[in-house]
Order: structure tokens, then sequence, then C-alpha cells
């Protein structure tokens, strides 16, 4: 698998040529500002004390505080964990958000784990953390098996550490505890922004358009849902057991009954059962990798039928696939685009928290629908006045406003 540190340099390294950034510049944006890596010790169930892995990379804070996700999962690594809080800091900017890039992960697989043992594991994090993060400094949020439960024992152990209440120090919380109307939906909902205007500059009309989505979790499931509703036709999903094909369109809330029953989508009703990766190969008018890294590859890129491919995960088409893709004409929406729906309700969320006044859903949807239109027709508009692909342009319009705003 090709390492994502790697590719995130690589890309960058693409852009600078572009754009013409000089070598120091260049050198300042490759690595984070700050990487910080912990053991945690954890207090199991059966009396046992196991010790976890865990990081937080801050990689640049000019525009403002360091901003990004935690992830659990087995295969987190701090090359990972590096690649994306440097994408964190490109998509903050395209997003024209105030804040910087961060992410951090622990290597978990939370299934493994008791709710109790979960608790003690992410509040051991935080312990461990604290003094390197904060609400003007470097606020979390949810990523990959973290949910706002989460987000709420971070955000009681980070107050017990500091000695006073601190909202703001994270976001993705529960409504209860100050999280924003419609941020479980956001990035989905920002998706679904971008996927509406790729069909008006393109002249695709939702009922003629059949569309993949690849992973069926929190992203996948919104960007479906959502994108059928505005009659878009979701003929495919899958998750990591399996897909399903349905030629008609698949009702995507009954999918999802199903698949909190079985645990699975693979099983609905008449829909034919196809093996996960070949997905990302169907013949459909636009494919949507939602699940983890590297789903297209140099392996599989040759195989993709899609005309436009949104990238709703992190960094789903490496480097020598983007290539292969951008030679067949398929127009790629990068992830720092496609999924900043994201992060722009975790910032309205940051906003709210700070002024201590909070919004109703409609308000939340329209300011982010300003925001993810504005930042895609910015996009759309580098990409035609330097004539290269969506992602070099985002970037390119990214990494320039990271510059321009280091002191
Ligand atoms: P999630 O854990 O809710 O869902 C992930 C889904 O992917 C699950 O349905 C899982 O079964 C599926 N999956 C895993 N491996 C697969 C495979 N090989 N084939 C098909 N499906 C597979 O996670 P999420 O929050 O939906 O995040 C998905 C992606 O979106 C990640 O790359 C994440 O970094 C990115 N992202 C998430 C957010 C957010 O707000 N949650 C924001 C921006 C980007």
């Amino acid at each position: 698998m090709s390492d994502p540190f790697e590719n995130a340099k690589k890309q960058l390294e693409n852009v600078a040529k572009l754009i013409d950034i000089n070598e120091a510049d260049l050198a300042y944006l490759s690595s984070p500002k700050k990487v910080i890596t912990v053991s945690i010790p954890v207090k199991m169930d059966d009396g046992s004390l196991r010790i976890f892995k865990g990081f937080r990379s801050q990689h640049n804070n000019d525009r403002g505080p360091f901003k990004g996700g935690i992830r659990y999962h087995p295969q987190v690594s701090e090359s990972e964990i590096k690649a994306f809080s440097m994408w964190m800091s490109w998509k903050c900017s395209v997003a024209d958000l105030p804040l910087g890039g961060g992410k951090g992960g622990i290597i978990v697989d939370p299934k493994e784990l008791s709710e109790s043992e979960l608790e003690r594991l992410s509040r051991g994090y935080i312990k461990l953390i604290y003094r390197d993060i904060g609400p003007d400094l470097d606020i979390p949020a949810p990523d990959v098996n973290t949910n706002s439960k989460i987000m709420d024992w971070f955000e009681d152990e980070y107050s017990k550490l500091v000695g006073q209440e601190s909202l703001a120090m994270i976001t993705g919380k529960s409504l209860g505890n100050g999280g924003s109307k419609g941020r479980t939906e956001a990035t989905g909902r920002g998706g679904v922004y971008v996927l509406e205007q790729l069909a008006k500059r393109k002249d695709l009309k939702p009922e003629d358009t059949t569309i993949a989505v690849q992973g069926f979790g929190n992203v996948g499931y919104y960007f479906a849902l959502l994108a059928r509703e505005l009659g878009f036709k979701i003929v495919a999903v899958s998750d990591s057991k399996g897909g399903i094909f349905e030629k008609q369109g698949l009702d995507i809330e009954k999918v999802m009954a199903h698949k909190k029953e079985k645990g699975k989508v693979q099983g609905f009703d008449s829909a034919k059962e196809i093996p996960g990766d070949e997905i990302l190969e169907m013949d459909v008018d636009v494919l949507v990798p939602s699940a983890l890294e590297n789903a297209i590859n140099e392996k599989n890129a040759d195989s993709v039928k899609a005309k436009f491919v949104i990238e709703m995960a992190n960094g789903p088409v490496t480097p020598e696939a983007d290539e292969i893709l951008n030679e067949k004409g398929i127009i790629v929406v990068p992830d720092v685009l496609a999924n900043a729906g994201g992060v722009t309700v975790s910032y309205f969320e940051w906003l709210q928290n700070k002024q201590d006044k909070y919004w109703e859903e409609d308000e939340v949807n329209a300011k982010l629908e300003e925001k993810i239109v504005d930042a895609f027709n910015q996009s759309y508009e580098e990409m035609e006045k330097l004539g290269v692909d969506f992602r070099k342009a985002a970037y390119a319009l990214a990494v320039r406003k990271v510059l321009e705003a280091r002191d």
C-alpha cells in the first residue's frame, strides 16, 4: 500500500511546481509543525493493563487554530495522521475557514473494547495531550469510529483538567452538550451540494444520473440519502462486508434499516450482491468513495468507468491513480473540497460555543451551502484558469492562501 504521508507530500510538490513556490516555502509546508506520540495505559475490565499508541499531528496554524478529527482504527499510523493533518490545512483553506490543519488517532479496534474501556482509553488520550490542544490552539473532532459520545468524554476530561468548562475545545459533541444542529449529516450534505454544482456545470439531470457509493457509514449514508432526495439514482452501495446493486435505484433509508438489523448492506431485499471492490469499477455516472484511503489505486484505476469521482473519504485516490483517472478524462472532485462540509459545520459549532448562541438547523444548512458553493466555484474557476485538474486547482488555491497568512 502506498504511504499516505508520501502521497500528501507528492501532491504538494505537484502544486508547488504549478504555482511556483520556492524551496523554503515547500519545506515549510512539507512537514507538520508538531507531532505528538503517546502511549496510553488503560486498565481493562479483567484487571489487566494494556498500552495503546496514539498520535496528534499539528500541520499548520497560520490561518487559525489546528483543526481535525480523531480516528480509532487498528490501521492508524503516524504517517496516515501526518498526511491527514496536511490535508486538513488545505481543506480549511479551500473552505475559507479561519482554521489550520490537525489530525489525531489511536491504534485500536474499538469493537473489541467494552464501553467503559473505550471511555478510559478516550480520557487517557486527552490526559496525555491536553496541554497541546484547546479552544484557540487545536480543536479536535470525530472521524472514523469516533462519535459524539466520545467527543463528550474528551470535553469532560479536558474541562476537568483545565478547571473550567471548555465546550469550544472540541466539535462534534452531542446536541445536549453544545453540539451543532446539522453536524451529523454535514459531511454528506456538503458532498451533495458539490454534486448539485457539478450537475449544473455538466448538465446532468438527477433522474438520469446513476451513482455508486463505496462505504455506508456516516458520510456515505447521508450522501446517498440526501442525493436520492434530490432525485439522483443511487444504484449501488457497499460496506466493508460487500456491496449491493439495484438498477432502479436503492431506497437508502430501507437499506440503512436493513444494515442496522443485519450488520451489513448485503441481503437487502432483491438487490444483487456484488463483491466490495466491484463497486469501484461499475458503469455509473458518478462514483463516490466514502470509506477509507487508497481505495482507487494504480491496480484498479484503469477499470474505473464513472465519468465523475467525488472523493467523500479522505485520500481515496492515490497520486498514481489520479494520473490514470485524469488521462481517462474522469473529473475527480478532491476530498479537500468534496468533504469539507464536516469541518465547516464543526467551525459553526465552535462559533456557537464561543458566542453561547445556538442556530436552527435551517440556518446551519443555508450557511453550509453558501460556503461549499463558494469553495466549489472558486476551485472550478481556478481549474479553468490554470488548465489543470480539479485537485491541483483546489490545492493551488489552498496552499497560496496558507502561505499568504504566514506571519
Ligand atoms: P464510518 O466509520 O462511519 O464509515 C466508514 C464506512 O466504510 C463503514 O460503512 C465501513 O463498513 C465502510 N468500509 C470500510 N472499508 C470498506 C471497504 N473496503 N469497502 C467498502 N466499505 C468499506 O466513517 P465516516 O465518518 O463515514 O468516514 C468515512 C470517510 O470519510 C473517512 O475517510 C473519513 O476520514 C472521511 N471523512 C469523514 C468526515 C466525518 O464528518 N465523519 C468528514 C470528512 C471526511
